[in-house]
């Protein structure tokens, strides 16, 4: 029915402006970038928006740390694909596996091809859980745990709750990733977990972090450092997690000719991440694999009917939700203007967000532009991103309603 309805509007569309062609639009990605940028477009005239996604289920990702820390349930971050899609988008289940940005088309793994007008490539960025030794076999037994995938984040929501003693040891990944900061989450709301519990004293807390500090920011990073602290964290800043053995239970960690290895009872990681390689073997890419757009306007350098937003393209800041809204404003408005003859005329000001949960009451908000500096979202309360009740209430609760009904319409 819902199929039937879609083709009809898309009709009706096109008979709305007599004699003009439809212009087809290929988005590549149903993800949080996909959708939001799908939504904007099909709302205009002469459009045909078609969104290639192989997932069923379309997951809010940011609430995976939420649920691993064990303050909100897993039914929460998922909703089926076809429901999450936007009315009036055409989704094609596939899987893209090479684009010929010279012929205008992209081949999905069934060996289909799909012409188009317009790319938008909003792939994402891919977890390679296979670039640390051991790391794959850990996270399958039943001390590996992370926030970086549904199944994990549940998994860990149990196993942290229900640890009494012993040696945690949390490792964020390096950059390039999906929102790095992010694997702190669970941290800090599991340290406050067992302390309510009475059983903070049994348990040591290992961070490990390939970062110099807990943030980018001095600022924020202060702020978490304070929680760390408060927490009675142990931390390994500018230490790589190198190898893992999920027999021993030992990970090893270091830099240089630095090696330490930690027995732990569990290991909460996040996976190293890269882009895909079909975006380099399609001649989009920059020198580090993401889509080579101009960071400001998002339009491709090279292909000016190709576009890109989200966590696969260059867009030289830390990658998040909060910085695709912006981009997909940004992108909408300069394909507007790039099929009307006009200079594009919006610019994408680097702006990203990694909220951390600091406690089950509170987030530490932290909002920056490219270059790492503080960019608050309310002008001028320079210190928004301090630990705070409402930021934990806007990252909690009104966020993710913000994200089903208005962002992935295209509508916020
Ligand atoms: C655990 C976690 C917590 C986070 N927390 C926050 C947070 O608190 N705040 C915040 O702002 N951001 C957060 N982020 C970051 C945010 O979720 C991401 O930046 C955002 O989801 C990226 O959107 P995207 O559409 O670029 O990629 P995705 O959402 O990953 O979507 C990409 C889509 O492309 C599809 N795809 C991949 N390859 C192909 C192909 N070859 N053909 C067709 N489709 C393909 C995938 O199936 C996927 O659905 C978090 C991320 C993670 C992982």
């Amino acid at each position: 029915m819902s199929n039937f309805a879609s083709s009809v509007r898309r009709m009706v569309k096109r008979m709305s402006v007599p004699g003009a062609p439809t212009r087809r639009v290929v988005v590549i990605g149903g993800g949080n970038a996909g959708l939001s940028i799908a939504g904007r477009l099909q709302r205009r005239r002469g459009l045909e928006v078609t969104v290639i996604e192989p997932r069923t289920s379309h997951v809010y990702a940011p609430l995976q740390s939420h649920i691993a820390g064990g303050a909100a349930r897993a039914s929460e971050a998922e909703r089926p694909q076809a429901q999450a899609t936007p009315k009036g988008v055409a989704w094609v289940r596939g899987s893209v596996t090479a684009v010929d940005a010279e012929r205008n088309a992209v081949t999905l793994a069934s060996g289909e091809t799909i012409g188009y007008d317009d790319l938008i490539v909003a792939a994402g960025i891919e977890q390679h859980w296979d670039a640390v030794p051991g790391l794959s076999a850990a996270m399958a037994d039943e001390r590996g745990i992370s926030n970086y995938t549904l199944p994990l984040a549940a998994k860990a929501s149990l196993a942290l709750r229900d640890l009494t003693s012993g040696t945690v040891v949390f490792a964020q990944c390096p950059e390039p990733a999906s929102a790095a900061g992010v694997a702190q989450k669970p941290m800090y709301l599991a340290a406050e977990w067992w302390r309510a519990k009475g059983v903070a004293g049994d348990i040591r807390i290992v961070f490990v972090s390939p970062e110099p500090s807990a943030s980018a920011n001095p600022a924020v990073s202060a702020e978490l450092q304070r929680k760390l602290d408060e927490y009675g964290i142990e931390t390994h800043f500018s230490f790589d997690l190198l190898d893992v053995d999920a027999a021993r239970r030992e990970v090893t960690i270091g830099r240089g000719i630095h090696r330490e290895s930690i027995s732990y009872d569990l290991l909460h990681a996040a996976p190293p991440q890269r882009p895909a390689v079909w975006i380099a073997e399609g001649g989009l890419a920059d020198a580090d694999g993401f889509v080579d757009v101009d960071p400001q306007t998002l339009r491709h350098r090279r292909y000016s009917n190709v576009w890109a937003l989200g966590d696969a393209a260059a867009v030289r800041t830390r990658r998040s939700g909060g910085a695709i809204r912006k981009q997909a404003q940004t992108l909408a408005k300069n394909h507007a203007d790039a099929l009307a003859g006009r200079r594009l005329s919006a610019v994408y000001d680097g702006y990203t967000v990694t909220p951390v949960t600091v406690s089950r009451r509170t987030v530490v908000f932290a909002e920056f532009d490219g270059d790492d500096r503080l960019q608050p979202t309310v002008p001028f309360w320079k210190t928004l991103y301090r630990e705070r009740r409402l930021t934990w209430i806007f990252d909690r609760h009104i966020l993710p309603q913000v994200y089903w009904h208005l962002i992935l319409r295209g509508l916020a």
